[in-house]
């Protein structure tokens, strides 16, 4: 609910055991999980898949966004996880919103952030969403073709579009270019468009693809935009703004970092004086650290094979499984990232045998891990080495799921979708956290 923040300045919701605050030996992610679980093994659906949340990851994520790339605001990709504290916690940091339709529009107008503070990211929306965009006060977005301009011009005449030009997304492991973005071939015929409906143009954008681990992306990305601000000047509009996108990860982060101002320093090297405004639109660098999900070992079977009259155990050398682990959250669920986001999981293991206390010097055994669907695709992880001692009902967990999970997982097959635990941790950041939380919660009672 919404009135959840407790006044100790300690407790963030009600039900977050008091086991999570500041325990000196908890390890974050394995401790709290423990905790949780712990605590609440006699309830009915003390088995079910739960997300652990660290808010405190998502501040040291703005902290680092800061100190690498103070000149750039980010604007985060609500897409990516359109998590309702996540949003609150960046609201009250002060970080501007990528919304992509007029349900993320309104998510983050509720949270009374001002409607300045949204780029509307979406290059082909609908007349009515651009209409409904209008009335809320959301003037800033992206576009890649004519149509879009005519209908810009008939039903929001103040618009601040940005033109989205296409990049090379070969380096990324979701490519967007298939999809959107216009060749740089296109561009001064739709400036000269836009320029003859009377609208006004006030910038470039792009995206690099989401997951780029090749940073020098971004070099020929900001090459394009400046020859694209080139090509504005022509036409008659002097851009005033870049928005140099997505596709940030965190384990590249400062090199890209430091190639993107290298390239802003090349291309872009009056910026300060002629007053250019440079956002971007992270998602994944945001959230993907901060999630943790565990999982529950509902069943398990040895992968059988009957061959001819004989049945026989499948496996047995190391290419093979040789046990096959059932959880609660499955491809349809929260590991749609899989399918959707091209993601590879990896298990650790919790408990084994009903004890969190294991030695970790267990034998290890090719296994293989599904979901709970009825559904062959519905494969977590087609080969893990695992601890032989695993049983039903314990627990395996996931790091690094906080990106593109959640907000595509469905209920097929009725399961439902797995909730999330929040903590503000107990390191770095956790007391800035509950701050800004606070101060959040008093935005959205006001908005
Ligand atoms: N901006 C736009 C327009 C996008 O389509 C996406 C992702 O699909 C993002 C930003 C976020 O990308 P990432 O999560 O890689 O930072």
């Amino acid at each position: 609910g919404d009135n959840d923040i407790g006044d100790d300045g300690d407790t963030i919701f009600p039900g977050l055991p008091p086991l999570l605050r500041g325990h000196p030996e908890v390890h974050l992610r394995n401790g709290v999980i423990r905790a949780a679980r712990l605590s609440a093994t006699n309830e009915p659906d003390s088995e079910s898949a739960f997300f652990v949340a660290d808010l405190s990851s998502v501040y040291n994520q703005l902290e680092r966004w800061r100190r690498y790339l103070p000149e750039i605001e980010p604007f985060y990709a609500v897409k990516c996880n359109p998590d309702p504290y996540v949003l609150r916690l960046l609201a009250a940091l002060g970080t501007g919103f990528d919304c992509a339709s007029n349900g993320e529009i309104g998510q983050v107008l509720r949270l009374g952030v001002s409607p300045d503070r949204i780029i509307y990211a979406n290059p082909c929306k609908a007349v009515s969403s651009i209409k409904s965009a209008a009335r809320t006060g959301v003037d800033a977005m992206t576009f890649d073709n004519e149509d879009e301009l005519y209908k810009v011009a008939r039903v929001n005449p103040n618009a601040k579009l940005v033109l989205r030009i296409l990049t090379d997304d070969s380096k990324s492991l979701c490519r967007l270019g298939l999809k959107f973005g216009a060749p740089l071939v296109t561009v001064p015929g739709l400036l000269l468009k836009a320029k003859e409906l009377g609208l006004d143009v006030i910038g470039i954008s792009f995206h690099v693809g989401s997951g780029c681990y090749d940073s020098s992306a971004f070099t020929d990305a900001v090459g394009w935009a400046r020859a694209a601000f080139d090509m504005g000047l022509t036409v008659g509009y002097k851009f005033s703004f870049l928005d140099v996108g997505g596709g940030f990860e965190d384990t590249n982060f400062e090199t890209t970092a430091s190639v993107l101002c290298d390239a802003l320093d090349l291309h872009f090297p009056d910026r300060s004086g002629s007053g250019l405004r440079i956002i971007a639109e992270p998602g994944r660098y945001f959230v993907s650290r901060a999630f943790s999900l565990a999982a529950n070992i509902i069943a398990r079977r040895a992968p059988l094979s009957v061959v001819g009259e004989t049945t026989e155990i499948k496996g047995e050398g190391d290419d093979q499984p040789s046990m096959m682990y059932y959880i609660n959250d499955g491809v349809y669920g929260a590991f749609n990232c899989i399918l959707f986001d091209h993601q590879e999981v990896h298990p650790y293991v919790l408990t084994m045998n009903g004890s969190f206390h294991f030695s970790g010097t267990e034998s290890l055994q090719a296994s293989s891990v599904w979901g709970p669907t009825c559904d062959s695709i519905d494969c977590v992880c087609p080969m893990a080495r695992l601890p032989a001692g695993l049983r039903v009902g314990d627990w395996l967990a996931f790091n690094n799921m906080g990106a593109y999970t959640i907000c595509a997982a469905s209920q097929f097959n009725g399961f439902a979708v797995s909730l999330v635990t929040y903590t503000s941790g107990d390191g770095y950041g956790s007391q800035e956290v509950r701050l800004a939380l606070k101060a959040a919660h008093a935005a959205v009672l006001n908005a």
